[in-house]
């Protein structure tokens, strides 16, 4: 059944790319395409469903309190999660895995903390595209941000459709106003994304299961966060519900959702005092056992490889 929220309304006013709004079961799903590249989109998933070709590529352009972003590239578009690098570091990094920006269709936001956001201005306003963002975050934006060309409002929960590509969005406990993390789905394959977490709740297990390729935050070892340089408020923080996964969270959670079809595990938002990207690896390695799924760290200052997870 197809129905028009009174939110979106006001988007078909003012965007004209976006086409209307299916509301199903309490999940408005935006369907943001024009006619023309929906019906290409639509023909490239037929072709990938017929020859098992890749459905999501993705990178980490970097993670971590240096700055993260996530590139992502479906059959017919590219999209940003969040993004704290300079526009210049985005298009080194991206040229190093042999990508750039052109065709980028939209820029999402998890959470409002400088390292998620500081490059948003730039490149929205470079790119001339859309950042999607909850409301809250928005208002809670750093003044750095500066104006934006095009915003839209989702809430936590919602599913948005970028040319065929659909994030859901699922709220986070994190020491933001509305963090949220997200299932990217295409074409039956799933890229699920939590970062910036302090407790591992059942809606997120939930939303994350069934994912092809996972990227989850493994930020800290509890022994080293306590023997560490960092004050004591500092690691109550980290430590908190509201704080940052470490790794044994990280890994009670990827055991909760291994399955045959778990491709691609990629731990992110390492600390550089408290954590050791061996021990984050090994930690998980022990998790895996012989499951065949590639595991990796996202770093700080260089890109992962591009990542494909095929239908
Ligand atoms: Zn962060
Ligand atoms: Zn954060």
């Amino acid at each position: 059944m197809l129905k028009i929220s009174n939110k979106i309304a006001v988007f078909l006013h003012v965007r004209p790319l976006i086409r209307g709004v299916i509301s199903c079961r309490g999940i408005g799903l935006v369907l943001y395409s024009g006619l023309a590249d929906f019906a290409g989109a639509t023909r490239q998933i037929a072709r990938n469903i017929e020859e098992g070709r890749r459905v999501l590529r993705f990178s980490l352009l970097g993670s971590g309190s240096s700055g993260n972003a996530l590139f992502i590239a479906g059959p017919s578009s590219k999209i940003l999660i969040d993004d704290g690098l300079s526009l210049r570091q985005v298009h080194a990094r991206l040229a190093e895995i042999g990508e750039s920006l052109d065709g980028l269709r939209a820029v999402f936001v998890t959470h409002e903390h400088n390292d998620h956001v500081t490059g948003i201005g730039p490149l929205a306003r470079k790119c001339n595209v859309p950042v999607f963002v909850t409301q809250r975050t928005y208002e809670r934006f750093p003044q750095a941000v500066g104006p934006l060309p095009h915003v839209h409002f989702f809430e936590s929960g919602d599913a948005v459709d970028v040319d065929g590509m659909t994030l859901t969005s699922f709220n986070v406990s994190h020491d933001a106003v509305d963090p949220i993390g997200f299932a990217v789905e295409c074409d039956g394959v799933k890229l699920g994304v939590a970062s910036d977490l302090g407790h591992v709740s059942s809606l997120v297990r939930m939303r994350l299961k069934g994912s092809n390729g996972l990227i989850l935050e493994s930020n800290y070892c509890p022994r080293m966060l306590l023997a560490g340089s960092y004050p004591p408020v500092l690691q109550q923080r980290i430590r908190g519900r509201t704080g940052h996964l470490s790794n044994p969270d990280c890994n009670s959670l990827l055991a909760s959702l291994l399955h045959d079809r778990l491709r691609v595990v990629v731990l992110a938002h390492l600390s550089d005092e408290n954590n050791r990207v061996e021990l984050a690896l090994s930690l998980a390695a022990g998790v895996l056992g012989d499951h065949p799924a590639q595991l990796h760290v996202a770093h700080r200052h260089r890109p992962t490889p591009m990542f494909e997870l095929t239908a």
